[in-house]
């Protein structure tokens, strides 16, 4: 489903990817680990083309383009867009627009669906979500935890291929965190294809079918969960998991 090739990312002329070559089948969870601006955010960011790699290709399902070879059309790019949604770490519902609303605005403007079917898509999604009930509500009348399932619920609006989560559950109280977590789970548990950034580390042992290690911009480690969290890990690796135990 998301094949990523020698992808590079510079910023400033300072290399921030260098050559990322991964792969995640349909229906797999890749969860990305790794020490603060190892590079996680930016591939996560480079796979739904907030920012456009310097190099290297990317193929999510049928669409593929290659980056630092002449300009891209900006139809290649949203194309490409559309297959991925993203939820970041600070939920960035719109304030202004209810629960259902915030699943519904995508939905309406880039989708074209009618309000009837948007409107029953996103009850379905509130729903699966367990925000029954919280459909008129306004962010700021939500818990962080709430907020972010609204979010999960806005992406999976959009019908993506692939869910990319940036750390989802790193700006949450402790006790709202597993409730995200839950929701998550369920998704790999339908066979949503996902990459996953978390700091959560028993979660991403049960939740990943591979765990990638990223550090200073490459993949220096990747494996099963039990390889990587295992004693064979890598010495970099363990170095960076002990701050967990
Ligand atoms: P992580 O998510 O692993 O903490 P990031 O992908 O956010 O790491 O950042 C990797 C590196 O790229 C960091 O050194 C960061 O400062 C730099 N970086 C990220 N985004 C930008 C940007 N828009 N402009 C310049 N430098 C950036
Ligand atoms: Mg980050």
């Amino acid at each position: 489903m998301i094949t990523i090739e020698q992808l590079n990312k510079n910023f400033n002329g300072v290399p921030v990817l260098r050559g990322i070559d991964l792969q995640v089948e349909k229906g797999r969870t890749a969860v990305v680990i790794g020490p603060s601006g190892s590079g996680k955010s930016t591939l996560l960011r480079c796979i739904n083309l907030l920012e456009i790699p310097d190099g290297g290709r990317l193929a999510i399902d049928q669409t593929s383009l290659r980056f630092g070879a002449g300009k891209l059309g900006h139809g290649d790019i949203l194309a490409l867009r559309r297959q991925t949604g993203m939820v970041f770490q600070n939920h960035n519902l719109f304030p202004h627009l209810t629960a259902l609303e915030n699943t519904m605005e995508g939905q309406l403007i880039v989708l074209k669906r009618s309000r009837e079917e948007a409107r029953r898509n996103g009850i379905a999604l509130l729903d699966k979500v367990g925000l029954h009930s919280l459909y008129d509500r306004y962010p700021y009348q939500l818990s962080g935890g709430q907020q972010q399932r609204v979010g999960i619920a806005r992406a999976m609006a959009m019908n993506p291929k692939v869910i990319l989560f940036d750390e989802p559950t790193s700006a949450l109280d402790p006790e709202l965190i597993g409730e995200v977590l839950f929701v998550i789970r369920k998704l790999a548990d339908e066979g949503m294809t996902m990459v996953i950034v978390t700091h959560e580390m028993g979660f991403a042992k049960e939740v990943a079918d591979e765990i990638l290690f990223m550090d200073e911009g490459i993949i220096a480690h990747r494996g099963m969960p039990e390889e990587i969290f295992g004693d064979s890990a890598h010495e970099r690796t363990r170095k960076f998991l002990i701050k967990f135990h």
